[in-house]
């Protein structure tokens, strides 16, 4: 495996590969890399003859310091993970090499996309996501580039990002990968205790429970049961929201949609959890 600190070195070993007409493949991440990360590894390796890891922690995309400085980093680790599936490139940039000018945010048109859960409950996250990405875009020039579901807003919003700068590169999602129990895996599950993974499972369980509830109960009486519900959980459930998929409105009537989700935000002992799951 081939790594990089400096966006001019990245640049001329990618470009060998570029002008021969081999495609490239790349997965943005934060690193604290698990077997999530590792899955969308192996998709774009399935799909391209070369695949780039990108590790940034970005900071624009914080809206809470805390949150930035307490993210999990273990570069070293990483890197051997990404030995473990024969990455062919890992690019761990600096701050300086991603914002030159300085790190902030651009502003984007993102059609409401970001308007609701996430969006709503960090301001500015999208912003400084897109942002991140349009940079790494430019800099890598990828054909292909892969997103988890786990942040299914970002991926809506990624496509979004796409279109509206025109950029020639295709956006591939990748379903959630779980635990054996269901806990959608994330870097910040690190950061939780055993037995905080196990009361975690609420999540999952009341997003599956949902899907076999459709036909009895409008999403907004879902929505209510699972607040309820949350009531009694060792967790603060910070939003749930069920969503039409393809332009993330909330859902009023089950018939608005051709395919819906279910959202949720969740904090336990300080740590902010995200899960969704399609509905139909
Ligand atoms: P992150 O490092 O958290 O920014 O994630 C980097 C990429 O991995 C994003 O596209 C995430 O959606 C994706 N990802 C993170 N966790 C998972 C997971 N459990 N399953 C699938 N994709 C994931």
């Amino acid at each position: 495996m081939r790594l990089f600190e400096k966006v001019n070195e990245l640049q001329s070993y990618l470009s060998a590969f570029q002008t021969k007409g081999l495609t490239i493949g790349l997965v943005p991440t934060m690193g604290a890399l698990h077997a999530g990360h590792l899955s969308l590894i192996r998709h774009s390796q399935q799909d391209n003859d070369i695949t780039v890891i990108s590790i940034f922690v970005n900071p624009t995309q914080f809206n809470n310091r805390e949150d930035l400085e307490k993210y999990p980093r273990d570069v070293n680790k990483d890197i051997q993970k990404l030995k473990s599936v024969h990455c062919d490139v890992a690019f761990i940039p600096s701050e300086q090499d991603i914002y030159p000018k300085g790190a902030v945010s651009k502003k984007y048109d993102l059609a409401g996309l970001d308007q609701n859960m996430e969006g709503a409950y960090r301001p500015g996250h999208f912003d400084g996501v897109a942002t991140v990405v349009e940079r790494l875009f430019e800099i890598v020039k990828p054909d292909r580039a892969y997103f988890g579901e786990k942040d299914f807003q970002q991926l809506v919003i990624i496509k979004r990002l796409v279109d509206l700068k025109k950029l020639p590169i295709q956006i591939v999602p990748h379903p959630i990968e779980r635990s054996e129990k269901g806990l959608a895996l994330s870097s910040r599950n690190l950061r939780l205790s055993k037995t905080d993974q196990e009361k975690a499972l609420a999540i999952y369980h009341s997003l599956s429970k949902v899907r076999k509830e459709l036909n009895n109960y409008s999403p907004q009486e879902l929505k209510e049961k699972i607040r309820k519900q949350f009531e009694n959980e060792p967790l603060d459930l910070e939003y749930v929201e069920i969503v039409n998929s393809d332009n993330l409105h909330p859902l009023q009537n089950w018939q608005d949609a051709t395919h819906a989700r279910i959202f949720m935000a969740a904090t336990i002992s300080g740590v902010r959890l995200i899960d969704n799951l399609s509905l139909f």
